[in-house]
């Protein structure tokens, strides 16, 4: 299928070759701008994913038997190819996506740079010696590949989501299978390719689409697949885990969040706007790390609500391919009606619009997805905003009066990925970073995903470490060498 200039691969990888489900299901994808049909990607189940899960067992040997050195340039080319295409991958990310050009763009570089992070990393997956408690014997560790990993991914990040779980997964030694959300299954299928094409050994990377339940039930079921690592929400991280529990696979759970954004009263305003910016509005209100909770000190409340309305004031809600759109379209149907709930509860509990509140028309051909940026005041935690994740580019604020009560306020949820406040002073920067009950922190930081820093959650939002050198625990088992000497 061609796609404006470009050819769109649409099957699946397994074991280095393009394959269609077994009995040709397909199912479509669609721009969620538009509702136009971009292409069709096989629907496959058990039968398919069993395939993918053998070819990556099979490749495994010859895999964790590379040199680190030998990993890593390949993962590094897979990065080079990522950013030799990444005006095409941007496009088809934005086509399945719906998120604004540069931001996809951005998204590319982000996805690449999972990639050369692990492939140094890799190289330093050093083992340990211990002193031993008798004469005649050494301990040794070691730091080994662990098997298959199998990784289920979202929609909202189609590329990056993939490689900060593949990067440090290869790197390791292990071999891959990937079922990407049905939404985005093509950035995915891209990466395949470009896989191959970087010289990728059969078999070490799979990609498989189809049936979520079918293709995860099997992923758990077949004793080859040693770690699973899974990006989405808090309810099917639940699911998930209970399903590991039959082979007692190990996990990786990157749930939802429901981040709290503090503003103290002795913050730089400006710095904190821009930083509410950045947090809120990055994929149109739609990652785990977007601020959901805005609580500022009442001193500053009317400052900082009248910046950010202001700022947000200046936001161009567009199609993806619009190339100034900083907003773009929700992801679909489900996802507007959440957002529409979420505003009408909290006005329907005494909350007001100060900027925003409804779908907005950005042209003939659109689908009516745009949903305006929204400033809310008076938030309380009797709110479904107050309590759950919006995925939208919704703002609400509450003010408060002492530190204790900020962090009180920030603290009750049970979720715990990220979090930010703004302050000027080094003393109340440590203890309310020492304080919040969350795995990322945002000190005068609205944007603090990297690759080389540990990213994950506490408390419901899951556990394990994606990034930095953390990561590499993850996909690594640590074995114990007792050596006997025996007599000298
Ligand atoms: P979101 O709300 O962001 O769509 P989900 O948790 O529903 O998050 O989806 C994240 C990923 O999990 C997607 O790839 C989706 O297909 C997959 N998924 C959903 N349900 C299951 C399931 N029962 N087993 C395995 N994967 C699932």
């Amino acid at each position: 299928m061609n796609t404006n200039d470009f050819r769109i691969e649409s099957r699946n990888l397994i074991g280095g070759q393009w394959v269609g489900a077994a009995d040709s299901g397909a199912f479509p994808v669609t721009d969620p701008a538009t509702d136009r049909l971009v292409a069709h990607v096989p629907l496959c189940g058990a039968a398919e994913t069993r395939q993918a899960i053998e070819a990556a067992q099979a490749a495994w040997p010859d895999w964790r038997s590379r040199t680190a050195a030998e990993r890593g340039d390949l993962l590094r080319a897979l990065a080079d190819l990522m950013m030799r295409d990444r005006p095409r991958l941007a496009h088809l990310m934005t086509l399945e996506q719906g998120k604004p050009i540069s931001e996809s763009r951005g998204e590319i570089a982000y996805a690449a740079s999972f990639l050369s992070w692990a492939a140094e990393e890799g190289k330093r997956l050093y083992g340990e010696t211990i002193p031993a408690g008798h004469r005649d014997k050494r301990i040794l560790i070691l730091r080994q590949s662990i098997g298959v990993v199998a990784a289920i991914t979202p929609w909202n990040f189609p590329s990056a989501m993939i490689t900060r779980k593949l990067g440090p997964a290869l790197a390791c030694g292990n071999t891959f299978i990937v079922k990407p959300a049905e939404q985005t299954p093509l950035s995915a299928i891209a990466l395949g390719e470009l896989a191959l094409e970087a010289g990728l050994p059969p078999g070490v990377i799979n990609i498989i689409t189809g049936d979520p339940r079918a293709i995860g039930a099997e992923i758990f079921r077949h004793d080859a697949v040693r770690k699973v690592s899974f990006t989405g929400s808090t309810e099917v991280g639940k699911v998930l885990m209970r399903q590991a529990a039959d082979h007692v696979v190990r996990l990786s759970l990157e749930l939802g969040g429901h981040a709290p954004f503090i503003v103290f009263e002795d913050a730089d305003i400006d710095a904190a706007v821009a930083g509410a910016m950045a947090s809120k509005f990055r994929n149109t209100g739609q990652t785990c790390v977007c601020a959901n909770r805005f609580f500022v000190h009442e001193s500053v409340y009317e400052k900082f609500a009248a910046g950010l309305a202001r700022a947000m004031a200046s936001l161009r809600v567009g199609a993806g391919f619009d190339e100034n759109a900083q907003i773009g379209p929700l992801i679909d149907d489900d996802a507007v009606a959440k957002v529409q709930s979420h505003v009408r509860d909290a006005l329907d509990r005494g909350a007001k619009v100060r900027t925003g509140g409804n779908l907005v028309s950005v042209g003939a051909g659109f689908a009516n997805r745009f949903f305006s940026p929204t400033l809310i005041d008076g938030l309380n935690a009797d709110m479904r905003i107050g309590r759950e994740e919006t995925f939208g580019p919704v703002a609400p604020l509450r003010a408060f009066t002492s530190d204790d009560e900020a962090i009180a306020l920030a603290n009750d949820s049970p979720y715990g990925l990220a979090a930010y406040f703004y302050t000027r002073d080094a003393s109340r920067l440590m203890r309310v970073a020492e304080a919040l009950e969350y795995g990322i922190v945002g000190a005068n930081d609205g944007l603090p995903s990297t690759a080389q820093a540990p990213f994950g959650g506490v408390k419901q939002s899951g556990f394990g470490r994606e990034g930095g050198r953390h990561v590499m625990h993850e996909y690594t088992s640590v074995k114990y060498v007792s050596w006997g000497l025996g007599p000298a």
